[in-house]
């Protein structure tokens, strides 16, 4: 089978910029599944069905009209439309998270999932990687840093942006986030015994790349 490389962990845990940089150097194919959750939300919002509704939001999921291109993300019939900085803003970030709590949702999302596996490997990044989509990975990655470490580098991500940010709210939006991901009933963020632990709060992005390389064998 193709291999693929999970690598799970919360929120602002700085697996996104590891797993994509890692998926480039082995020229592996890259999956943010945190970005469809996004999306998700997103499509919500302008359909105006609300972020409990699981049905109707599960709806949208299934028949989400969403292509990722060189780093964009696009959305719309005809994928037109560039979402790559709206995904990722606040209410997007919340949104996704209520979204994810959803077991139609989370189901609906599966095979699109899936799909990503293709030749020559797969890195895929998320909360349930290892344990709901790809839970025969041969390789996988608990990559997490301390709650003040993800806020801070948060809080410094949105000031070089520009944007206002105010650390004690980034802080407090986080655990709120971390807390749902843990305490939902499907797919909770669980490090598995079989995936290794990659703590960032005193790494930075180059070390944790080559931890991880290093796990693969590069
Ligand atoms: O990783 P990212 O922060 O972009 O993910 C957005 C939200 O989507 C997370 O807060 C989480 O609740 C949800 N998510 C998930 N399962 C995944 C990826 C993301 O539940 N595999």
């Amino acid at each position: 089978p193709v291999p693929v490389l999970a690598i799970d962990g919360p929120s602002a845990s700085g697996k996104g910029t590891v797993a994509a940089r890692v998926a480039e150097t082995l020229g592996w194919h890259y999956l943010d599944s945190g970005s469809l959750y996004r999306l998700v939300a997103l499509a919500a919002m302008r359909a105006g069905v609300a972020f409990d509704d699981e049905a109707g939001v599960a709806a949208l999921a299934a028949g989400l009209p969403a292509r990722f291109e060189g780093g964009r993300v696009l959305l719309g019939e005809g994928a037109d439309r560039d979402v790559t900085d709206e995904i990722r803003s606040e209410a997007c970030s919340v949104g996704a998270s209520k979204v994810a709590v959803l077991p139609a949702v989370r189901a609906a999302l599966l095979d699109r999932q899936r799909d990503y596996r293709a030749a020559p490997g797969l890195v895929a990044e998320g909360r349930d990687m290892g344990s709901v989509i790809f839970p025969d990975a041969g390789l996988k990655v608990f990559l997490t840093a301390s709650a003040e470490a993800r806020a801070e580098r948060r809080h410094k991500q949105l000031i070089e942006k520009g944007l206002a940010a105010n650390m004690e709210n980034l802080l407090k939006d986080l655990q709120e986030r971390d807390a749902r991901d843990a305490a939902r009933p499907v797919a909770p963020l669980v490090k598995l015994p079989d995936a290794a632990l990659l703590d960032t709060t005193q790494r930075d992005v180059d070390e944790a790349v080559a931890f991880v390389l290093d796990l693969v064998g590069r």
